[in-house]
């Protein structure tokens, strides 16, 4: 058992902004929070917030980052260069690139992260040894990192609708979705982390296995994710196959529903936005911008119910403060109008939203019984001195690089820039060096 006190000297709580707030950790939770003096509590000074869930995570996407913004070209020019990373990556250098990306997610202020994995097999396609050796060395980092993790074991069957994987793409697939079944079945969580499923796309499933990977995330009560309409080509390729949206699609093999993320949800019809209402959507803004992908609706997603989430996935930003404000001055670029999303709107799809959509409903508020999540923000920083302890600061003001303090289930984690900038370019530099 271990047991520790902490002083706030502001922080959000689900009732609002509070000053001087005592909060008793017990055993990975909060036992009590209340009001009252430091005594001889550990003192976080600044505004402290819930711990922030990362929904959309590709970690070996980080290497990728300073490499692939040269030059013109669009998500598919992008996805070669992603490729070429994909062909180089074994157990050992994926743990260890995911290691360092994590420890930097943790750095961020991110407590949760659901990686999106389809990176599972030998290149050519042979099943490792081991046939869950690359999603173990996920788990492995994220414990190692000290971040809690979904692992959202992702089937990935087709280089487009009707076609073979190819090239890279035999490292991702299974085969047929009874052999991703097996496979994950196999695939048991370790303290600290959760097994879920993600469909990678409509592009690279078709109907019957997404039916079936649903119905095994229904049967396991997990997380299910998929990419969903993040191209306009994704669009068109799919209503020429199916004549239905992708959107709908998902919807008929019985994808969509509480324990579901969209993730994208960028090019949808007003009947996709309808189908949507009761499944979350995870908003990636910074990748959406440096792919060019467009611009979703997320107020309208709103407004029917469809929970709004967020993800840093390509990872050419990790910090979920900058997506905050993103899903807020998109819209208002796309509108000419400002106030769509109020700054505790978007503060709860980065915390407690983003965290039950990753399994972990017991996180992303700091009230007794919750886990035990904390992230404390600098106010007197270049950014956020002169704001206030608001909501505003930490959404509209503030960056990764103000958190100074983290904890995770209990845990106090070092946040150290210069150790994960040291990490990241020796894990990065490993990848690319000449073999
Ligand atoms: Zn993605």
């Amino acid at each position: 058992v271990s047991a520790a006190r902490y002083w706030l000297e502001h922080a959000l709580l689900p009732a609002g902004a509070a000053d001087g707030v005592v909060v008793e950790v017990a055993d990975g939770r909060f036992a009590a929070v209340a009001p009252g003096p430091p005594d001889g509590a550990e003192r976080l000074s600044g505004l402290t917030v819930p711990g922030l869930a990362n929904c959309h995570s590709h970690a070996f996407h980080r290497a990728l980052r300073g490499r692939t913004q040269a030059g013109r070209g669009s998500f598919w020019t992008w996805r070669t260069q992603m490729y070429a990373v994909a062909e180089r990556l074994d157990p050992d250098t994926y743990r260890d690139l995911a290691r360092a990306v994590y420890a930097e997610m943790v750095a961020a202020g991110i407590t949760a992260v659901g990686e999106f994995h389809y990176l599972h097999h030998q290149p050519g396609g042979t099943p490792y040894d081991e046939p869950n050796v690359m999603g173990l060395a996920l788990m492995e980092a994220a414990r190692e990192a000290g971040i809690r993790l979904t692992l959202l074991d992702t089937c990935y069957l087709a280089a487009g609708i009707g076609r073979e994987p190819e090239g890279v793409q035999q490292r991702f697939s299974d085969g047929d979705a009874g052999a991703w079944q097996r496979r994950v079945d196999e695939l048991d969580a370790t303290p600290g982390t959760r097994v879920g499923a993600a469909v990678h796309s409509v592009r690279a499933v078709p109907p019957p296995a997404i039916r079936l990977v649903a119905e095994w995330a229904d049967r396991s009560e997990t997380p299910l994710h998929a990419h969903v309409s993040e191209q306009d080509a994704e669009n068109e390729q799919c209503l020429a196959a199916y004549g239905r949206t992708p959107v709908e699609v998902l919807a008929e093999a019985g994808v969509l529903g509480q324990r579901s993320t969209a993730v994208h949800a960028t090019h949808l019809s007003g009947r996709d936005v309808e189908l949507l209402a009761g499944s979350y959507t995870c908003f990636c803004p910074t990748t959406e911008r440096d792919l060019g992908d467009g611009i979703g609706p997320s107020r309208v997603l709103h407004t029917v119910g469809s929970p709004l989430t967020l993800g840093s996935d390509s990872h050419a930003v990790v910090d979920l403060f900058e997506e905050m404000r993103a899903v807020e001055l998109d819209e208002r670029l796309a509108t000419r109008q400002r106030g769509h999303w109020s700054a505790r709107e978007l503060l709860e799809a980065a915390t407690g939203t983003g965290q039950r959509s990753l399994g972990f409903g017991d996180a992303g508020r700091i009230e007794p019984g919750a886990r035990a999540d904390l992230v404390t923000l600098d106010l007197a920083s270049p950014r956020t001195a002169g704001c206030g302890a608001t909501a505003e600061t930490a959404v509209f003001a503030a960056a990764a690089a103000d958190v100074r303090a983290v904890m995770v289930d209990g845990v106090r984690r070092e946040v150290e820039p210069e150790k994960v900038g040291a990490d990241l370019a020796r894990a990065v530099a490993r990848l690319w060096e000449d073999r």
